[in-house]
């Protein structure tokens, strides 16, 4: 990636011509010992993976399928706030890249014009009290124009909303000089204190209501937007406030 200005995220970068998953790729190269910021970039993906169990679509060379490697040394119930990091980069990416303006699905989904273009799914090697490293898979629908029949409904791409073909190698330079520097600013603090401002401008799940299922239960409510520990702040229809951790939440109603 010729156009990378990063100092360090993305630059020991691999190019994969296919690979089951990028994630999984890179945890292999982590326990091998890849260096903290190395990039994974896959031409088709066979197996991507969502949360829970579910696929992500990455059809052959119109789309992005990436993954960053991080050695944070955090507390490791900290390191699902780098989902919403990812997500904030690749919002600033893309504006960068197309002014295309993206909005953030709360906590891992990126969407324009009302539609999925991006998804993010965060995967960690833990010991109790330390983390070994941490991989964030993004897939980003960057080119592709026709869809699967189960995902028509709610996916899009940036060119579906550009009207116009967007070059990959761009946009992942710009999301590796975005998430560099919000990296740096997450560190100071390990939280979302002087992100949760830019993070809540660009966030589509604040404003309106919202369902939250939660495993074994659900309830609705409307939200303002994430806390300083990234937690979705939830007001319950019954007046309760709730704040929704990332783990295995979704929200629908959007
Ligand atoms: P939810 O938003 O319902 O909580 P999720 O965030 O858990 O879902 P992800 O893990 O982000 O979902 O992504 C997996 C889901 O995304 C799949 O079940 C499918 O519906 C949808 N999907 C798969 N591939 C694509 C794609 N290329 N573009 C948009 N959506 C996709």
């Amino acid at each position: 990636i010729s156009r990378l200005h990063s100092r360090w995220m993305g630059r020991n970068c691999i190019f994969l011509e296919t690979v089951d998953s990028t994630n999984n790729y890179l945890k292999r190269a982590a326990e091998d010992g890849a260096v903290n910021g190395t990039l994974a970039v896959a031409e088709e993906q066979t197996g991507g993976k969502g949360r829970r169990g579910r696929s992500w679509e990455t059809p052959k060379g119109t789309n992005i399928a990436m993954t960053i490697l991080l050695r944070p040394e955090i507390r490791p119930e900290h390191a699902s706030r780098l989902t919403l990091l990812m997500a904030m980069a690749v919002v600033r990416g893309i504006q960068k890249e197309t002014g295309l303006q993206a909005g953030i699905k709360w906590p891992n989904d990126v969407v324009v014009d009302g539609h999925k273009v991006c998804g993010i799914l965060t995967e960690m090697n833990t010991e109790v009290d330390y983390i070994n490293y941490v991989v964030i898979g993004t897939g980003i629908n960057v080119n592709q124009t026709e869809f699967p029949e189960e995902i028509r409904e709610i996916a899009g791409s940036l060119k579906l909303s550009a009207g116009h073909p967007v070059a990959r190698a761009g946009l992942i330079a710009s999301i590796m000089e975005e998430l560099e520097d919000l990296y740096e600013v997450f560190l100071k603090t390990e939280d979302l204190s002087a992100l949760k401002d830019e993070y809540n401008r660009n966030c589509v799940t604040c404003g309106h209501e919202i369902r939250v299922l939660e495993p074994g239960h659900e309830y609705t409510g409307t939200t303002d937007g994430i806390n300083d520990l990234g937690e979705l702040v939830v007001k319950k229809a019954d007046g309760e406030t709730v704040c929704v951790y990332a783990g295995e939440v979704s929200v629908r109603g959007l």
